[in-house]
């Protein structure tokens, strides 16, 4: 017994030094890793995990501001709490001078990358949110924008990234078909979410991808297929988090996911797609408080803190206990400064791109 334990933790850290020098590992070796994690093994990860972060980007923070614009959605994903079917949710949007200022205070404070994330709203027509991207890009020519509004047309990603988006966050959930098909409504497809990636890249967004884990009948063969989807798709950004139930969903007497699983899960990804952007998670920090702090201590490199107008945050409810929902966004900077300082990391001011992304501007900006 003592043997076979001993095997396995062996092969556990053999998994680690190949991840580390090869960036990648085989089915039931990466199965067996997640599967025979232990403590000891999470710190050896996040030792590793750290030299590749370090290696990258210096220990430098990259900072998004999210702007939750609007939680208007026409989806019934059975574990969002924005989903149509709420009809205990508040509904908002934001006027567009209302994003416009939100872009203000988050510059004065330093950052330098916004995020325009919502629920799929059909009131902001493709040539709304033009409107609204131009806007954004002719007054902080400076700043990244990212969009994030799931799934549209090829066209509509096109004529949006010709008004200046540079970026665009659609998670694929979960690589695994069947498995996207019990946690939403028979009219999504995850054919059609992995589509929209596709066109993403193809157009030329810097783009992330990510899972839930811990979803609802998620398996680790599930998360060994996300992990090898995300390798095989090579996105700038990854944003993985735990599930949380949301109390007026389907799955509201589901589990939560964990803290652990999660920062493991990030360590691995650090070392499988070393120039990742990595986001510490909003949903890591509700889940366990010093979830930030531990998924940069993992590998993270990326923080999202919050920059919509007070009065409307606690409306954009994914999940139950979501954290800084009544602060405002200078509070929220100056915390996550102080937290990031105290574990030796820094905040910066920048656009933040991922290293390839950089490659691919070099050109532009030196003319
Ligand atoms: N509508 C856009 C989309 O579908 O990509 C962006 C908004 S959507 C609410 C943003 C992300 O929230 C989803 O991709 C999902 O991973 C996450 N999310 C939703 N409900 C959640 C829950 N109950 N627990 C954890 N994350 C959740």
């Amino acid at each position: 017994m003592k043997e076979e334990k001993d095997a396995r933790a062996a092969g556990t850290y053999e998994t680690i030094d190949r991840l580390f020098e090869e960036g990648t590992a085989g089915k039931e070796e990466l199965k067996e890793l997640i599967e025979g994690r232990n403590e000891a093994a999470a710190e050896y990860l996040f030792e590793k995990a750290r030299i590749r972060q370090q290696e990258h980007f210096g220990k430098r923070i990259y900072l998004r501001g999210l702007i939750e614009f609007t939680n208007y959605c026409k989806n019934d994903c059975y574990y969002c709490g924005i989903r149509r079917g709420n009809r205990a949710a508040q509904r908002y949007r934001l006027t567009e001078d209302e994003i416009l200022d939100c872009c203000r205070v988050g510059y004065d404070l330093g950052f330098r990358t916004f995020v325009l994330q919502g629920g799929e709203d059909p009131f902001f027509t493709t040539e709304r949110l033009r409107r609204i991207v131009s806007s954004i890009k002719e007054r902080w020519p400076d700043c990244a924008l990212t969009l994030s509004v799931g799934e549209r047309p090829y066209e509509d990603y096109l004529a949006l990234r010709q008004a200046g988006a540079d970026r665009y966050l659609l998670r694929h959930e979960t690589a695994d078909r069947e498995h996207y098909r019990k946690l939403h409504p028979p009219e999504m497809s995850w054919e059609h979410r992995i589509s929209c990636l596709r066109d993403l890249k193809q157009i030329g967004y810097q783009v992330g991808a990510g899972m839930m884990l811990q979803s609802p009948y998620q398996t680790t063969d599930h998360i060994v297929t996300d992990l090898e989807f995300l390798k095989e798709l090579q996105p700038d950004m990854i944003g993985i988090g735990p599930f949380i139930p949301h109390k007026d969903t389907p799955f509201r007497d589901r589990t939560a996911g964990t803290a652990e699983l999660t920062l493991f899960l990030i360590g691995i990804l650090r070392l499988m797609l070393p120039q990742a952007l990595i986001p510490a998670t909003t949903a890591l920090g509700t889940i366990d408080p010093r979830g930030r702090e531990k998924g940069i201590l993992a590998g993270a490199n990326v923080i999202m803190p919050n920059l919509s107008p007070s009065g409307v945050r606690g409306k954009y409810l994914l999940y139950d206990g979501k954290i800084c929902t009544g602060d405002e966004a200078a509070e929220c900077h100056a915390c996550l400064e102080r937290r990031m300082k105290a574990i030796g990391y820094e905040i910066v001011v920048s656009r933040g791109d991922s290293p390839r992304a950089q490659a691919h501007r070099a050109p532009r900006s030196e003319s």
